[in-house]
C-alpha cells in the first residue's frame, strides 16, 4: 500500500482555519498516514511564531522575570484552535505542566520543543489519528549528534504498527532522557527521517508558497516555478540563498531514493516542486534550473611568480585558514595567482593575523583582502549538454555593464559561481534570468 509522509510547517498550522485545511488535505490521499507537524506559526504579519515565544519564556525565567502572563498568550493561541475546531479536548492538564516545567528550569530545547508536542496531540486529535511522541522515536547520540540507526530502528517499530499517527517535529531525546531539538525549521528533517524510517514512497513538505522559485521573488518579478529539481541542484541553490528546506532534510531521503514533494497549504491544486535524485524522467524545460544569490563574500588574493611549480603551495595556504579554524568557499586559481573567497563573517578581527600565518608559510609577492563580494549560482542539469551556456551567462551580465570579478564552473557543470560587487548583485541576477526564461 502507498504510504506517504506529510509534514506541515508552521505557517500551515497557525490557526483554526488552517487546521481544517491541513486536514481536508490529509484525507483527500489515503496513503497520507504519517502526518510530522510544526508548531504555530504567524497568522499575519507581526504575529509571533510559538516557538519564538517559548524560547522567550525560557529567557524570562533565567532572568526571574514574571512568565504568567506572557505564557497565558502561548496557552492561549492553543485552547482558541481547540474551541474554534470545537474539539472535546482538555489540553489544560498539560499547559500547566509544561508551564511548571519550565519555570524548574527544564532546559531551552526543552521549552521550545513544547511548540511542536501540544500542536501535534491537537492535531492528532482532529484528524483522529494515533499520536507518536517524537521524545520516543527521534535519538541523539551522547556528543549530541542524529543517531540515525537507533532511530530507524525505533521508529519503523512503532509506526508499522500503526495505521496512522501524527508526529511532532523538531526534537528528540538524549541518552540521559533530555530533549533535544534540531536547529531552527527543523520540522523538515523529521519529516525526512520519518519517511526514511517507514520507506515511504514520497515525502510531502507541505508550506506557504507553491514550490521552489527559479529565482529570488523579491528580485526578479514574478519567477516561474520549478516543476523538479536534482537533490544536487538544490543543494546548489539553498548553499546560495533560496531557501524552502531545512538544509540537513535533504539527506534521509536522499541517501533512500525517496522523492520530496514541496506543496502549498494554501494551493493544494498547485503540483509543487519534485526533487528527486535523477531527473531524466523530467522534462527540464529551460537549460537552467535557477539562479540564486549572496552577499557578504571576500576574496583573499595571493600572487607568487612560479606558484604553479612550488609543490605543496595549496596545501600551504589552506594550513593557514585551518589553523584559525576558517572554511574557505571557493578556490578558484590561475598560473601565478590564487585566490579564496570566504564568507566576510568568518574573517572578521582576524584578518591581520591569517594573512601574516599565510605569508610566513608561502612567502608570496603580495596577498591582498577584498572585501563586497557577492556571489551568484547559476544552476541547472541541462547545462551539461548544452554549448555556449557559459557565454550566454556573461553576455547576459556584461550587457548589462556589470563587471565580473570571479568565475568558478565546478567540473559537474552543474552550475557556474560568478563573482559580482555586492550592489550589482540584483541587476545581475535579473540579467541572468530573463536571458534564460523567455516566457
Ligand atoms: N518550530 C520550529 C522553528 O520555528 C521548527 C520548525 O518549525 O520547523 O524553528
Amino acid at each position: 500500500m502507498e504510504m506517504k509522509v506529510v509534514k506541515f510547517g508552521g505557517s500551515s498550522l497557525a490557526d483554526a482555519a488552517h487546521f481544517r485545511q491541513v486536514a481536508s488535505i490529509v484525507k483527500a490521499d489515503p496513503a497520507r498516514r504519517c502526518v510530522v507537524a510544526s508548531a504555530p506559526g504567524k497568522r499575519f504579519s507581526g504575529d509571533e511564531k510559538v516557538t519564538d515565544m517559548l524560547y522567550r519564556c525560557y529567557e524570562m525565567v533565567r532572568t526571574h522575570e514574571d512568565i504568567s502572563e506572557f505564557y497565558a498568550k502561548i496557552a492561549a493561541r492553543y485552547t482558541s484552535i481547540i474551541e474554534e475546531l470545537g474539539l472535546d479536548f482538555d489540553i489544560s492538564g498539560e499547559l500547566d505542566y509544561i508551564k511548571n516545567a519550565i519555570l524548574h528550569h527544564s532546559g531551552r530545547d526543552f521549552a521550545a520543543s513544547r511548540g511542536e508536542y501540544l500542536n501535534s496531540l491537537i492535531l492528532a486529535k482532529y484528524l483522529g489519528y494515533g499520536f507518536v511522541d517524537a521524545e520516543s522515536v527521534v535519538f541523539f547520540k551522547e556528543d549530541g549528534s542524529y543517531d540515525e540507526e537507533k532511530t530507524n530502528f525505533e521508529m519503523g517499530k512503532a509506526l508499522s504498527s500503526m495505521k496512522n499517527a501524527v508526529i511532532p517535529g523538531f526534537y528528540g531525546i538524549m541518552p540521559n532522557g533530555t530533549i533535544k531539538t534540531f536547529s531552527r525549521g527543523g520540522s523538515d528533517v523529521t519529516g525526512s527521517i520519518v519517511a526514511k524510517a517507514v520507506e515511504a514512497d514520497l515525502y510531502e513538505n507541505w508550506t506557504d508558497v507553491s514550490g521552489c522559485l527559479m529565482a529570488d521573488p523579491r528580485i526578479v518579478k514574478d519567477p516561474l516555478p520549478i516543476k523538479s529539481v536534482t537533490y544536487r541542484e538544490l543543494r546548489e541553490l539553498s548553499y546560495m540563498g533560496a531557501s524552502v528546506l531545512h538544509e540537513e532534510a535533504i539527506f534521509p531521503v536522499r541517501n533512500a531514493g525517496i522523492p520530496i514533494n514541496i506543496r502549498n497549504t494554501n494551493d493544494p491544486s498547485a503540483p509543487g516542486t519534485m526533487i528527486v535524485a535523477n531527473a531524466t524522467e523530467y522534462d527540464a524545460k529551460h537549460i537552467i534550473t535557477g539562479v540564486a544569490g549572496k552577499k557578504g563574500f571576500s576574496v583573499i588574493t595571493i600572487e607568487k611568480d612560479m606558484m604553479n611549480s612550488e609543490i605543496g603551495f595549496g596545501r600551504k595556504v589552506l594550513e593557514a585558514l585551518e589553523d584559525n579554524d576558517i572554511s574557505f568557499e571557493h578556490l578558484p586559481s590561475g598560473i601565478d595567482t590564487m585566490s579564496i573567497v570566504i564568507a566576510t563573517s568568518e574573517l572578521e578581527g582576524r584578518c591581520e593575523k591569517i594573512l601574516s600565518n599565510m605569508n610566513r608559510r608561502v612567502h608570496a609577492d603580495s596577498i591582498v583582502i577584498d572585501d563586497g563580494l557577492a556571489l551568484l549560482a547559476v544552476v541547472g542539469r541541462g547545462m551539461v549538454k548544452a554549448k555556449g551556456t557559459a557565454a550566454r551567462v556573461f553576455d547576459a551580465i556584461s550587457g548589462q555593464g556589470i563587471n565580473i570579478r570571479m568565475i568558478d564552473q565546478g567540473s559537474s557543470e552543474l552550475s557556474i559561481i560568478i563573482g559580482v560587487e555586492e550592489g550589482d548583485l540584483e541587476r545581475a541576477m535579473e540579467a541572468i534570468y530573463k536571458e534564460f526564461v523567455k516566457d
